[in-house]
C-alpha cells in the first residue's frame, strides 16, 4: 500500500514537473522543496529506511539453516555488489548528459549539480524517495540467483551496510579536511574527481572498480585541495 502511494506520488511529481519545467538547468533550482524527498543533507535521514531493512535482513539471515560460511560469503558478495553499483550509478547515470530534458533536469539535480555547487549540502546524501525508487531495481537481480531467504537476508544486509557506509563516507569527506588515514585517501580521490578529472575516479569508497574498468587516475595521490574546495567543507563554512 505504501509502495503504491510512493509510486503514485512519483508519477504525479514527474507529470507536474514535465508540465512546469522552468528555465533553470536543474530541478533543484526551481523546486527545492521537491528535491528534499530525493536527497538529504546527512546520512542520519537514511536510518529511517536502513534500520528496518537491517532488522528484517538480519532476522532472516539468523534464522537460516544454510552453512554459516555460505551466509558470510553472501554478506561479502552483497557488500562488493554495492561497491560496483556505487561506481556504475556514478559513472553511467549521474555523469550522463541525457538528451531527454526531463531526465537531465531531474537526475542532474543530484550529481551534476553537486559538481557545480560543491558547497550546497542539500544533495550530499540520498533521500528516502530515491532509495525507494532504486531499491527494487538493484535488489531484483538477487532473486534471479537465489530464493533462499537466509542467503537473501545476508546479501541484502551486506549491500545495505556497504551502501550506508558509502553515504557516511561521502558526507564526512565534505564535512572537514582529513590529513591521514582512509578518509584522507578517499577525500583526495573524490575531490580530485570534483576538481581535476570528472571523467575519472568514480569510486567513492575505493579505487577498485576504476582500476578494473579503466577510469583510474593516480594523480589524486599528489592532489592538493585548492582554497575554493576547502571553503566548501561544512566545518570551514560554519567557522567563517
Ligand atoms: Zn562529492
Ligand atoms: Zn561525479
Amino acid at each position: 500500500m505504501r509502495n503504491y502511494f510512493m509510486l503514485k506520488t512519483l508519477i504525479l511529481s514527474f507529470l507536474v514537473l514535465s508540465s512546469h519545467m522552468k528555465r533553470s538547468q536543474f530541478m533543484i533550482q526551481d523546486y527545492p522543496e521537491l528535491v528534499k524527498y530525493f536527497a538529504s543533507k546527512n546520512p542520519g535521514h537514511l536510518l529511517l529506511f536502513v534500520l528496518p531493512l537491517w532488522y528484517l535482513s538480519s532476522k532472516y539471515m539468523l534464522l537460516s539453516e544454510a552453512y554459516s560460511g555460505i551466509i558470510f560469503v553472501a554478506f561479502i558478495i552483497g557488500a562488493i555488489y554495492w561497491t560496483f553499483l556505487e561506481y556504475g550509478i556514478h559513472r553511467w547515470i549521474y555523469h550522463t548528459h541525457f538528451k531527454t530534458r526531463i531526465l537531465s533536469y531531474f537526475l542532474g539535480s543530484f550529481h551534476l549539480y553537486h559538481h557545480k555547487e560543491v558547497g550546497d549540502r542539500r544533495v550530499y546524501n540520498s533521500g528516502f524517495l530515491m532509495i525507494y525508487l532504486v531499491t527494487p531495481i538493484v535488489t531484483s537481480p538477487i532473486l534471479l540467483v537465489t530464493r533462499d531467504l537466509g542467503i537473501i537476508g545476508a546479501l541484502v544486509l551486506g549491500l545495505s551496510s556497504a551502501y550506508f557506509f558509502y553515504e557516511c563516507v561521502h558526507f564526512l569527506i565534505h564535512y572537514k579536511k582529513f590529513n591521514s588515514g582512509y578518509l584522507a585517501y578517499i577525500q583526495s580521490y573524490h575531490f580530485h574527481h570534483h576538481d581535476k578529472a570528472p571523467n575519472k575516479n568514480f569510486g567513492n569508497t575505493s579505487h577498485i572498480w576504476d582500476f578494473l574498468l579503466g577510469t583510474y587516475d593516480e594523480r589524486y595521490k599528489t592532489y592538493k585541495m585548492p582554497e575554493s574546495s576547502e571553503k566548501s567543507l561544512i566545518l570551514v563554512k560554519k567557522r567563517s
